[in-house]
């Protein structure tokens, strides 16, 4: 098989959005097998049948004028030769759900389940005379309802916020269960920049392979999913050991057992990257509308997942901001009421220290002492002395109530002397 290099895979129906799920799913519908053959008589000779009848026995061409016991040999044919004998003894309808039956044979063998009705058909006297019989493929949609029920388990737990990493892994899980033939599933996420594609999720991978993978940058012909990422297109590389956009990574690949990838960007509503989504395979292989489908059908449940992700980190981070911000606030809030305290607390001490000096002049009033403040600086002072302080070192000074305080407030030592005790004593017993 020849395909261009990341041969794109569009699809011959692209169509709205919000149609394109449905679209999808009935993609994975669409591949149902309708068979139905008319068998005369009681030993069931094969009158007509449709194609797909005789495809699905395996046979080249249409055989008509033979027994179907001829066409169906072995235990599947016994079991509907007995079905069959008993509608036309007894003229009553068969109906049988989901029977498994082995299509094809050889290599191209593949088991396949059918709801099948044998009825009986009636000549002109209405006695029967041979019987129809119609079987209706329900592979698929066994396959698409188990595809359905998972996808709804993977949105539940989306809904319930459950760590993106473990979506990714369990999605992957489920498609790699799902596939018919082995696949292996990777999600890669994009940086914020979209330049870079981190690991996200490859539980089938080897790891030395998805670590040499993860911070791999996006762009043309940087294999499937750098592409992908670069182009916002599906890429399908059918076969890794020819495509050049594997050039740099066929050895890897090879080591990994991986031969094609197919990969779908992973987008989010906005149309923003945020990952891709790729399906390897072990040896060479070109994807139906079935396996296309599946693949947008997840790369929009990873998107969902992905988006939710980053909308509660986005919010975590502005709960951070908003709990940061309170506590500056309160930081702020909280020095300010020390300040005022503290200038409460000063304005406090000096009432208390000039009510202190007025009482301490009063007391001081009768004592002799000089006629003017001996503490007023370099140009003096000529307020009238009234208060006696001194200091630590037994130094004492006569002084106006003003230059009192001054002196009281700046210099840590010094103290109102009293009459009994002045200088040192009174320091002493302080
Ligand atoms: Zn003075």
């Amino acid at each position: 098989m020849t395909a261009a290099p990341g041969q794109r895979f569009t699809g011959a129906d692209h169509v709205v959005a919000e149609d394109s799920t449905q679209q999808d799913l009935r993609a994975l519908f669409g591949h149902s097998v309708a068979v139905f053959a008319s068998l005369a008589g009681p030993s069931h000779l094969l009158e007509t049948a449709n194609p797909a009848f005789f495809a699905a026995l395996g046979e080249q061409e249409p055989r008509t004028g033979v027994h179907l016991a001829e066409l169906i040999p072995g235990a599947d044919g016994h079991g509907v030769i007995t079905v069959l004998d008993r509608v036309y003894r007894t003229g009553v309808p068969h109906t049988g759900r989901d029977i498994p039956v082995v299509l094809g044979t050889g290599a191209h063998a593949r088991e396949a389940f059918f709801d099948f009705t044998y009825e009986p058909l009636r000549d002109a006297e209405g006695a029967v005379a041979g019987v129809r019989m119609i079987g209706v493929e329900t592979t698929q949609v066994k396959h698409a309802q188990r595809l359905i029920a998972e996808q709804r388990a993977l949105l539940e737990q989306i809904a319930r916020q459950a760590p993106l990493a473990d979506v990714l892994d369990g999605m992957a899980r489920c498609i790699e269960d799902l596939a018919p033939e082995q696949v292996l599933v990777s999600v890669l996420l994009a940086d914020p920049d979209g330049l870079h594609l981190r690991h996200g999720a490859a539980p089938s991978l080897p790891e030395f392979y998805n670590q040499a993978i993860d911070g791999i940058a996006t762009g043309e012909g940087v294999g499937s999913c750098g592409t992908a990422a670069h182009r916002r297109q599906p890429v399908i590389v059918t076969d890794i050991g020819t495509d050049p956009f594997w050039d740099d990574f066929r050895e890897l690949a090879d080591r990994a057992g991986l031969a094609a990838c197919w990969s779908t960007p992973i987008l989010a509503r906005d149309g923003a990257l945020l990952g891709t989504f790729a399906m390897y395979h072990r040896s060479p292989r070109v994807p139906d509308e079935g396996d296309l489908a599946l693949a947008r059908i997840f790369a929009d449940t990873a998107s969902l997942a992905i988006e939710r992700h980053h909308i509660e980190q986005a919010k975590a981070e502005a709960e951070a901001h908003a709990e940061a911000a309170r506590a500056e606030l309160a930081q702020a809030l909280q020095a300010e009421h020390e300040l005022r305290a503290a200038a409460e607390q000063r304005a406090t001490a000096a009432a208390e220290l000039t009510a202190q000096v007025r009482a301490a002049a009063a007391v001081q009033a009768a004592t002799p002492h000089p006629e003017h403040c001996q503490i007023g600086g370099p140009g003096g002072c000529t307020a009238p002395a009234e208060i006696k302080i001194a200091d630590s070192w037994g130094d004492s000074a006569w002084g106006c109530p003003d230059h009192v305080e001054e002196a009281i407030l700046h210099v840590g030592s010094v103290f109102i002397a009293n009459e009994d005790l002045g200088g040192l004593a009174a320091y002493r017993h302080r």
